[in-house]
């Protein structure tokens, strides 16, 4: 069996590496944050201390990180001297990154980590948190047909979907793409549904209602904002877990950079991005990207 090195086990990295140990991989584990790694030793994870212990042995590395900066300095290396893995690995090893980043960075350490003959893919994940733990995530690869069938016989075991997008970087501009989406159809099923409310509407009647007509999308079917429709959604335990606001914030912003590069009109995503800035800036960016329900809300 393989040995995994899984970097990064945040409210997504967790449950993959979970599901990974319940395959039967051996699974090495390291995250800044030492206490989000040793929850991991219950499921038979070992736990690392550094990066360098995470990735000794290991022939497949998997990396859930936040941004592009987390994912240069890991891979790279960083100014304060820490040593990036490239440098760390065994020839051979695959490398995997499954954070949601800028093009650019998967592209760079894509061709840092091939001069140094390592596999690189980028592999952004759709499907949250409820998707981390039933092990149904969408990986959008980027990356060649060599390493996209590695990668392919590993993410199986944390997804039921694996696209591949194109070259290099090509899964991180899908998945912007889709978050785009994401973050404007989040923000008009709020407002659709407070509209709703404002008027005397029952929210779960009109959530079925919508659900069976034109408006229907992922969010108002998986993920309702409005707190008490939906006992699985993060609105109905105080918007945790989930993918949090902050996170929503980089992604649309990530898309904006994009549209400014082809001169791509961008409108709704702009708009988007304001009202998730405006909401942040009110304090909840740790909270679930659909608590931007609170914003619509009037406050009585
Ligand atoms: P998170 O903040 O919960 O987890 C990130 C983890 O990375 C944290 O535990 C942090 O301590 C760790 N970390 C940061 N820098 C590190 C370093 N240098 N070395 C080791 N560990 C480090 O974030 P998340 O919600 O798990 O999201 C991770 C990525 O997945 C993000 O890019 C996000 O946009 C994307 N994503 C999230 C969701 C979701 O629903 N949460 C869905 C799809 C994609």
């Amino acid at each position: 069996m393989s040995t995994i090195a899984f970097i990064g086990l945040g409210n997504m990295g967790s449950p993959m590496a979970q599901n990974l140990l319940a395959s039967g991989f051996n699974v090495q584990v390291f995250d800044l944050d030492i206490e989000a790694a040793k929850q991991l030793q219950t499921f038979g994870a070992q736990v690392a201390s550094s990066l360098e212990e995470a990735v000794d042995g290991a022939n497949i590395v998997i990396t859930m990180l936040p941004a592009g900066e987390h994912v240069r300095a890991v891979y790279l290396g960083d100014l304060h001297g820490s040593v990036g893995l490239i440098h760390l690995v065994a020839e051979n090893t695959l490398l995997i990154d499954c954070s949601t980043i800028d093009p650019e960075s998967a592209r760079l350490v894509a061709n840092e980590a091939n001069n140094r003959g390592l596999m690189f893919v980028d592999s952004p994940v759709s499907g949250g948190v409820a998707g981390a733990k039933a092990a149904t995530l969408t990986f959008i690869v980027g990356g060649t047909d060599q390493a996209f069938s590695k990668a392919n016989a590993i993410l199986r075991y944390m997804g039921k979907n694996v696209f591949h997008a194109g070259r290099a970087g090509d899964g991180q501009m899908a998945k912007i793409c889709n978050n785009l989406m994401l973050g404007i159809l989040m923000s008009g099923t709020c407002e659709a549904l407070n509209l709703g409310i404002d008027h005397g509407l029952d929210p779960k009647v009109l959530s079925n209602i919508m659900l069976q007509s034109s408006g229907r999308n992922w969010a108002l079917e998986l993920y309702n904002p409005c707190p008490g429709v939906m006992d699985s959604s993060p609105a109905s335990n105080h918007y945790q877990p989930g993918f949090m606001s902050k996170l929503m914030l980089k992604d649309l912003g990530l898309g904006l950079d994009a549209a400014l590069q082809t001169h791509s009109s961008t409108p709704m995503g702009a708009l988007a991005r304001n009202l998730y800035a405006f909401h942040n800036a009110n304090g909840n960016e740790e909270l679930d990207f659909s608590s931007l329900f609170e914003f619509y809300k009037h406050q009585r």
